[in-house]
């Protein structure tokens, strides 16, 4: 089976007009679940990354995973208010307003060299604000990737000069 066959697209989710990408098949089956984590793996050959980060809540399915096979660190990156220790946060627009993404400060070193994971890039302002987050902390964004891009959103004009890659492009 193709990778997005295991993808469900449901109409009119979470509101009117929206065409929802519904990645459960994809997590439910182990041959799915495998052939995403090598795919997403092959993703970062001869790259050197020292920590991983996903971004809550569906960026922390795979992003673990792909930390444990690189031998790297694993980094949460919440939504406000979740993390017990020194935080350094980034905002970014929604559609109607703002929200924002926090980890902790000690969790980056300067220089060191990350991976972001999400499931979707969508308009971008998520991963371009983890961008400017990891930058503001002095480390150094050598990738950011996807299970899916939604390439009609634009998403990859707000992240200009990051290296992006997605397994399934809409
Ligand atoms: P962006 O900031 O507009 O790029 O939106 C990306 C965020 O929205 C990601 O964290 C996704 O989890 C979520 N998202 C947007 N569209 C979808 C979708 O169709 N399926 C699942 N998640 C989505």
């Amino acid at each position: 089976m193709n990778l997005r066959d295991y993808i469900t697209e449901v109409p009119n989710f979470p509101e009117k007009g929206v065409s929802f990408k519904d990645i459960t098949p994809l997590l439910e089956d182990p041959q799915g679940f495998a052939l995403a984590a090598d795919q997403l793996l092959d993703f970062t050959e001869g790259l050197h990354i020292d920590k991983v980060v996903g971004i809550e809540s569906r960026g922390f399915f795979f992003a673990p995973l792909l930390a444990h096979r690189l031998n790297a660190g694993f980094i949460p990156a919440r939504k406000p208010g979740k993390l017990p220790r020194k935080i350094h946060s980034q905002e970014y627009e929604l559609e109607y307003g703002t929200d924002a993404l926090e980890i902790h400060q000690a969790s980056i070193s300067e220089g060191d060299r990350v991976l972001i994971h999400d499931d979707v890039l969508a308009t971008g302002g998520t991963a371009r604000a983890m961008c400017d987050l990891i930058d503001n902390l002095g480390g150094v964004v050598v990738q950011c990737n996807f299970l899916i891009e939604l390439s009609f959103l634009n998403g990859r004009d707000k992240l200009e000069g990051v290296p992006l890659k997605s397994l399934i492009i809409y």
